[in-house]
C-alpha cells in the first residue's frame, strides 16, 4: 500500500468523546498517513479528553464546536482556515437523541426528542459540508456515520433510525450538489461498537451479542475496523466513490433468514 497516503491533507473530525469514540478510530487511522488534524468537541466537559488524546501530536488544532450553536461552527471553520488555509477532509462523527426516546415505542416519540435527534444528528452534515466547501479548495471528501436502523427496524434505536435514514439521503443529496466541487460525500453503516452514544441506547449488550452470532464473520465491527474504512474515503484510493452508504458490518446487512 502506498505509504503516507494522507501526506500534507489537512483533515477535521468531528466526535471524539474519548478514546473509544469511532472519530478517534479514525483519527488515528489518517494520523498513521501523515494527515494533520482539527478535532471538535462539544461543550467543556469534553475539551480535557480530547486535548490529552491529541497533545503528543503535531500541528493539531483543537476547537470547540456544538453543532446546535452556528457561531461555534463559523467559528471552528475560521480557526481551521487560518491555521491552515485549507481542508481536505471532514469526519463528522456526532449524534444524539434524548436517551427517554431510545426505548420503547416509537410511536410516544415527542416533537422535541424527534427535533433534537433530526438537528444534532441529521442536519449537522449539511450544516458541515456548506461550511467546509469554501475550505475544500482542491475538492475534498467528506465522511458520516450511520447505522442499520436507517432501513431495518431495530428495537429501542426509534427516533435515531428515522435520523440515520435522513442523514443517508442527505448524503446522497450532498453527493450530488457537491460533486462539481470534486467534493465527495459518503456514509458508513457501522455495526454495533460499544461507546458512550451506544450505551445511550436500551439493551445495547443484547444487540451486540446478536449481531456477533448472527453475522457472516460471527463476530461484532471493532472501531479500528471503521477508522480504516473512513481512511481509504478520505484518501485518492476512493475518488470514484460518492454518495454511497458503505457497511462496515462483518456482513450483518446481507443477512436474510
Ligand atoms: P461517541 O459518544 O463516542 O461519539 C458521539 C459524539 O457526538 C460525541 O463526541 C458527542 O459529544 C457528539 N455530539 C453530541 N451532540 C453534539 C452536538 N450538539 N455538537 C457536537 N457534537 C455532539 O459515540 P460513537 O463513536 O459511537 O458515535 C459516533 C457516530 O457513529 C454517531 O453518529 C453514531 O450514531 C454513529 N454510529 C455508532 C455506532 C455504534 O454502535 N457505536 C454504530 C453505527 C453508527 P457528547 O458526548 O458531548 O454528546
Amino acid at each position: 500500500m502506498m505509504k503516507f497516503m494522507l501526506k500534507n491533507k489537512v483533515g477535521m473530525i468531528f466526535g471524539v468523546a474519548n478514546k473509544r469514540s469511532i472519530a478517534w478510530a479514525c483519527a488515528e487511522a489518517c494520523l498513521n498517513q501523515g494527515a494533520k488534524l482539527a478535532f471538535t468537541y462539544q461543550g467543556e466537559r469534553l475539551k480535557e479528553n480530547v486535548e490529552k488524546l491529541t497533545k503528543d501530536l503535531p500541528e493539531t488544532l483543537v476547537v470547540p464546536c456544538d453543532v446546535t450553536n452556528q457561531q461555534e461552527v463559523d467559528a471552528a471553520f475560521a480557526a481551521v482556515g487560518e491555521k491552515y488555509g485549507r481542508l481536505d477532509f471532514v469526519v463528522h462523527s456526532i449524534a444524539f437523541a434524548p436517551r427517554e426516546a431510545l426505548e420503547g415505542e416509537f410511536l410516544t416519540t415527542t416533537r422535541e426528542a424527534f427535533l433534537t435527534a433530526m438537528e444534532i444528528s441529521t442536519f449537522s452534515l449539511t450544516q458541515v459540508s456548506l461550511a467546509a466547501m469554501p475550505l475544500m479548495k482542491d475538492g475534498g471528501s467528506i465522511v458520516t456515520m450511520s447505522y442499520y436502523g436507517a432501513e431495518k427496524v431495530v428495537m429501542n434505536y426509534n427516533v435515531m433510525g428515522v435520523a440515520k435514514a435522513a442523514l443517508e439521503a442527505s448524503t446522497r443529496y450532498l453527493a450530488a450538489d457537491l460533486g462539481r466541487h470534486n467534493i465527495r460525500v459518503n456514509a458508513i453503516s457501522a455495526g454495533p461498537i460499544n461507546t458512550l452514544s451506544a450505551r445511550g441506547v436500551k439493551n445495547m449488550g443484547t444487540l451486540l451479542n446478536y449481531v456477533g452470532e448472527k453475522s457472516p464473520l460471527k463476530r461484532n465491527v471493532e472501531a479500528r475496523e471503521v477508522g480504516n474504512t473512513a481512511l481509504f474515503l478520505v484518501s485518492d484510493l476512493s475518488t470514484a466513490i460518492t454518495g454511497e452508504t458503505i457497511y462496515v458490518d462483518c456482513g450483518y446487512n446481507i443477512m436474510g433468514i
